[in-house]
């Protein structure tokens, strides 16, 4: 389904990936900040920090536009206490995310909380929802991204802000350009 027209509400995404390995989980984490920003959440809250990992999604975010950062945090719980919006927890023992998502839509801002290996059974009593993308166990990049597609739509291939590069889409092959100058007919 095309994203909504821009005279929808928007909605406000935010993630937070607690239990992160450094070292162990930097590709896992690093495709799941991708697949926040590609999706269309704002940024991601990692626990506990990576600056090697935040550095490197900084560095696609300058090629590819936007304004997406990954943000270390020390303490999840106090992150968690002072999220803007409501708080989604990503599991698969939760609710189950058709049921779910009228409650979704209602609220603009959400706090979207994934695990890792391990994950607190606090977060259950935290969290406003706490969400299953079916119940079986899978992985928090696929459970993320089927949760920001039913919430927001796919997103088209634009515009990114500040990209030097843009796709245009094609049946077959690869093509890249320079975005339009702002003002340029
Ligand atoms: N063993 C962990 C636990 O204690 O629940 C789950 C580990 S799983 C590899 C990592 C994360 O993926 C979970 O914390 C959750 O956020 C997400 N996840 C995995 N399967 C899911 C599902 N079916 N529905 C929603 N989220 C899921």
């Amino acid at each position: 389904m095309p994203r909504a027209p821009r005279s929808a509400p928007r909605r406000r995404i935010e993630v937070l990936r607690i239990g992160h390995r450094p070292g162990r989980d930097p590709r896992l984490s690093t495709h799941l900040a991708l697949a926040a920003r590609a999706l269309g959440a704002e940024r991601m809250y990692l626990s506990p920090p990576d600056p090697e990992l935040s550095q490197r999604v900084a560095e696609i975010v300058r090629r590819w536009g936007g304004s997406f950062e990954v943000i270390g945090v020390e303490d999840w719980r106090a992150r968690l206490a002072a999220a803007r919006g409501h708080v989604a927890h990503l599991t698969m023992y939760g609710e189950p995310l058709d049921r779910a998502l009228p409650r979704l839509k209602r609220t603009r801002s959400w706090l979207v909380v994934v695990g890792g290996a391990k994950v607190p059974s606090e977060l259950f009593a935290m969290a406003d929802l706490n969400v299953a993308v079916g119940h079986q166990p899978h992985s928090e990049v696929a459970a993320l991204a089927i949760l920001l597609d039913r919430l927001l739509g796919t997103p088209g291939p634009g515009p990114w802000p500040g990209a030097e590069q843009v796709i245009v889409p094609q049946p077959r092959g690869k093509k890249l350009v320079a975005p339009p100058r702002a003002g340029s007919p």
